[in-house]
């Protein structure tokens, strides 16, 4: 599989935000999200066998994992890695963009499904059949950057009664919505969602 990096650090977002975790950034990203941050993964990369990529996670010495990208979905080879960390003992986080079916995953590992909002520009593109893939420990995260997002994710969350089947992210893209102004709409609607920082961009790459 094509690696970009491995590293710990401070898990910015998930309800993990906080935790000491290691991440597995996969390389490529088949979407091109207005706001995204991790360009830098879209190619190039190392080519690593599921036991390199074991090996180095082990060295890293914690057990909480985050495999991300990019769009770990589109290497085949990210479920047999998930399949290991699991056996392994690690608690495994996926991230994933939304627009690739999530069914093939491991039972054990923990689905963040990032549902992309309007104006991410990449609205189009996702796999809303996902939604009845997921189970109550999987989480369902929108990144919003205007008013119009964090509608559309309000009805999302109403249409599929999202907040009864998962635990519900929302966060505003980073320099694009405050995030007291999101709060401001949260209160006063009642969103039965977590607010969440970047936390990531607070402090830093590690
Ligand atoms: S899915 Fe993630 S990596 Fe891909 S373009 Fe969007 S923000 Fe960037």
């Amino acid at each position: 599989m094509k690696i970009i990096e491995i590293f710990k650090s401070i898990q910015g977002e998930t309800s993990r935000a906080g935790l000491p975790c290691s991440f597995v950034r996969f390389c490529g990203c088949n979407l091109r999200c207005r706001y995204c941050d991790t360009k830098y993964a879209y190619s190039g990369g190392v080519e690593m066998s599921v036991d390199e990529v074991l090996q180095h996670v082990s060295e890293l010495g914690c057990r909480l994992v985050t495999v991300t990208g990019g769009e770990p979905l589109l290497q085949d080879a990210v479920y047999l890695l998930v399949d290991e960390l699991v056996s392994a003992g690690c608690r495994v986080l996926v991230e994933t963009n939304g627009s690739l079916p999530i069914d093939g995953l491991n039972k054990d590992a923990v689905r963040i499904l990032d549902l992309k909002c309007p104006d991410s520009g990449m609205c189009d593109k996702m796999d809303l059949g996902n939604i009845s893939q997921l189970r109550k420990v999987d989480e369902v995260k929108f990144v919003l950057s205007t008013r119009r997002d964090y509608d559309w994710a309000k009805s999302v969350i109403l249409q599929y009664q999202l907040d009864e089947k998962v635990t519900v992210l929302m966060s505003a893209a980073w320099e694009r919505l405050k995030s007291c102004e999101l709060a401001d709409w949260m209160i006063s609607d009642g969103v039965n969602a977590r607010l969440q920082p970047q936390l990531h961009k607070l402090i830093g790459k590690r």
